[in-house]
């Protein structure tokens, strides 16, 4: 299982694809991708192969930004209603997320109370606390490092938001991922090898840290809010 993103100029349903495809040896159980563009989002999951998945994907459709998951199921069984990518209530954000939420039926029942969830996973529970903070008035990026400062558990996870097509809000605990730096486009992935089609310039993150992702800048914080400086390194691998 496994997660990339992609922000940049080039097709990037095509780019998800070709990462996932690289993350397959990680195993899952289905796949899917969420394309952001001005229109809004557009997702595409199937329970089974990437392959399946490609055949799905809508191929007209054209996007700058984008995040893709293939998912090994703890919460929920696998089915196309559990694949991610997951979305909050009103659609406006979409998620995908590699781990575990150990305590997503306590935050259920503390703030999601009144949100028909759409499926069995722990993953949901992520998306539809972001809007809730959002609903209560906090802008995005505090709704997300609100989310984060409540989450039990191990996380690589990407998100959208309909509202903006020049980010997408990225974060790590106990789950591994890497921030790849392009020209002109940046990407992130669980793994390397996902994103050698885009760059051989990496930059670690460690737990417990978020990063806002656009096309010419990456922004690494920690939950405070707390800007963090670290260098990409240059990593030659095989294709
Ligand atoms: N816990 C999440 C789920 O069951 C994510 C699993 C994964 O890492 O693929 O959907």
């Amino acid at each position: 299982c496994g997660i990339v993103g992609y922000i940049g100029h080039e097709d990037t349903k095509e780019i998800l694809l070709k990462g996932l495809e690289k993350l397959e040896y990680r195993g899952y159980d289905s796949a899917g991708i969420a394309v952001l563009n001005e229109n809004g989002v557009k997702f595409f999951k199937e329970k089974g192969r990437i392959a399946q998945l490609r055949e799905a994907v809508d191929v007209t459709v054209e996007a700058t930004a984008g995040i893709g998951h293939t998912r090994w199921a703890t919460h929920g069984e696998p089915n196309r209603k559990n694949a991610h990518p997951h979305q909050s209530a009103s659609g406006r954000f979409t998620i995908v997320h590699n781990g575990v939420i150990e305590n997503y039926e306590q935050l259920k029942r503390e703030y999601l109370k009144d949100i028909e969830l759409q499926s069995d996973t722990d993953t949901e529970v992520i998306v539809q606390l972001v809007e809730y903070f959002v609903n209560q008035g906090e802008i995005v990026e505090e709704a997300f490092r609100h989310t984060l400062k409540l989450l039990k558990g191990s996380y690589a996870l990407a998100l959208l938001d309909e509202k903006d097509t020049e980010k997408i809000y990225v974060a790590k605990n106990k789950s591994p991922l890497l921030v790849g730096v392009g020209d002109h486009c940046n990407v992130v992935a669980s793994d390397a090898m996902a994103m050698l089609q885009v760059t051989d310039q990496y930059i670690e993150l460690m737990d417990k840290e978020m990063v806002i992702l656009q096309r010419d800048s990456i922004i690494i914080k920690d939950f405070e809010g707390k800007v963090i400086h670290r260098k990409p390194y240059k990593c030659e691998l095989d294709e």
